[in-house]
């Protein structure tokens, strides 16, 4: 029996057919401790059950957990995005490539506002230092993609789950040490961007916390933003109790959107309106059938410029819009 055998019979007792073989491949590479692209060159060798054997206990075991319906990258605790690879656990969704479209989307606007600022300062080269903040950030997949992409941008990032933002603080540490030294992503508990409200009224309210309010820090806290991005939870409650029953281990709280779906975008949309600089943009994932109603929520909330970016499957996946612009 060669290897190939070995995991094409594996991946005819999977789920999905379309991913099954490259399933059983990344599974077995971790069973054996090496990398796919090492056990792919190996395919049409000899595999030794002997010397093999406890590889082979602890790829069915894996094996058994892909056919109960858990994800291969709940399982191996990793998923590539953007290129890079996340670390994920039980706390975090598990970053989706559809939600690359929402990275390529900032990272379009954003240099876009760049240009428009280099315009109108006649500065040259150098980078304006585009603010970008991730609500629901989750793994942290899409701040650090952000971040990694564009060094010179200051991004930071929220999520209302502790666990969820240690696991985002984690990627971050690894994947910019390893592609950007010395940049950093600010993370903030807080539901969708609350926190920042809150921080906004507090020192409205209060004279002496006010006084003690460094004025530098104030004026970066109002109007923090130039972009703003989420992906937040938009699946409609009864699609994830169905996705509950098919074996999705993620967690409820990254998924469920409420009846419609829409509970946290209709939150979302005025406190980002807030929150944003003017000509700042709000880019936000959602179900495609979400849009048209999403579209009207952003021109009601006075967003102008809306515009739809589709994902690798041609679906509406990310909508977006900004504020008007201060001239
Ligand atoms: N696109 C994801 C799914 O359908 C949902 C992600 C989310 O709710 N943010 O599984």
């Amino acid at each position: 029996m060669t290897y190939g055998f070995l995991l094409s019979e594996a991946a005819k007792t999977l789920p999905d057919p379309d991913t099954a073989f490259l399933d059983a491949t990344l599974l077995l590479a971790r069973c054996l401790l090496i990398s796919r692209t090492e056990l792919l060159s190996r395919l049409s060798l000899a595999w030794n059950p002997e010397s093999n054997k406890d590889a082979l206990a602890a790829f069915q075991v894996l094996l058994e957990r892909r056919r109960s319906g858990e994800s291969v990258a709940a399982i191996l605790g990793e998923k590539e995005f953007f290129g890079r690879s996340f670390m994920v656990n039980g706390a975090v969704l598990i970053p989706r490539p559809d939600t690359e479209t929402l990275v390529q989307a900032a990272l379009e606007v954003g240099d876009q506002l760049e240009l428009l600022v280099k315009q109108h300062s006649g500065a040259k080269g150098s980078s304006c230092g585009v603010r970008v903040h991730d609500a629901c950030t989750g793994s942290g997949a899409v701040a650090i993609s952000i971040a990694c992409e564009r060094p010179l941008w200051q991004v930071s990032a929220s999520d209302i789950s502790e666990e969820a933002l240690s696991v985002a603080r984690q990627n971050s540490i690894r994947l910019l040490e390893q592609e950007t030294p010395r940049k950093e992503i600010e993370f903030f508990p807080s539901d969708l961007l609350s926190t920042f409200l809150s921080f906004e009224a507090s020192h409205e309210t209060k004279a002496e916390a006010k006084a003690e309010m460094n004025a530098e820090i104030k004026a970066e806290r109002r109007a923090a933003f130039d972009i703003i991005t989420a992906n937040p939870p938009y699946v409609p409650h009864n699609d994830v109790d169905a996705m509950f029953e098919t074996g999705c281990k993620e967690p409820r709280l990254a998924l469920d959107g409420g009846q419609d779906g829409l509970d946290y975008i209709r939150r979302l949309i005025p406190q980002a309106k807030t929150l944003l600089a003017p000509g700042g943009y709000l880019l936000f994932e959602s179900d495609p059938f979400q849009v048209a109603s999403i579209c009207a929520m952003l021109t009601e909330s006075g967003f102008e410029g809306l515009r739809v970016w589709l994902d690798l499957a041609g679906r509406q996946r990310v909508t977006g819009g900004h504020l008007p612009s201060a001239d």
